[in-house]
C-alpha cells in the first residue's frame, strides 16, 4: 500500500523558546527568547544562545584535573574502580572518574 494517510493542515513555527542548564548545583538563569520581527529565525537563535551558554560553563566550571604521579601509578595499576570495585573490562573500560548513577 502506498498511501498516505497523514494529511498536513497546519504549518506550526515556532515563535520563542526557554531553555535552562543546569549544571553542578551553581545557580543560572533560564534563558529566554521571544520572536519579534517575523524574519528571525528561532531555531538558530537557539542553537546560538545554547552555545553560549554552554561556553559559559566551560569556561566557569572545568578545572583541570590535579593527577600526580602517584595518581597515575595507582590509576594504571588498577583492575577495578575503587568506590564500587566493579572490574574494568572491555565494554566497561577504566576511566578517571565515572558517575555512579548512570554507570
Ligand atoms: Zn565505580
Amino acid at each position: 500500500m502506498n498511501r498516505s494517510f497523514t494529511k498536513a493542515y497546519q504549518k506550526h513555527k515556532p515563535s520563542g523558546f526557554c531553555f535552562h542548564v543546569k549544571c553542578l548545583d551553581k545557580y543560572s538563569e533560564p534563558v529566554l527568547f521571544t520572536k519579534t520581527r517575523e524574519e528571525e529565525n528561532v531555531a538558530d537563535i537557539f542553537v546560538d544562545m545554547l552555545e553560549k551558554e554552554i561556553d559559559q560553563v566551560w569556561s566557569s566550571e572545568v578545572k583541570e584535573t590535579i593527577f600526580s604521579e602517584d595518581d597515575r601509578a595507582k590509576f594504571e595499576k588498577a583492575r577495578e574502580c575503587w568506590i564500587c570495585q566493579k572490574l574494568f573490562e572491555e565494554s566497561d573500560y577504566k576511566v578517571r572518574d565515572h558517575c555512579h548513577f548512570s554507570g
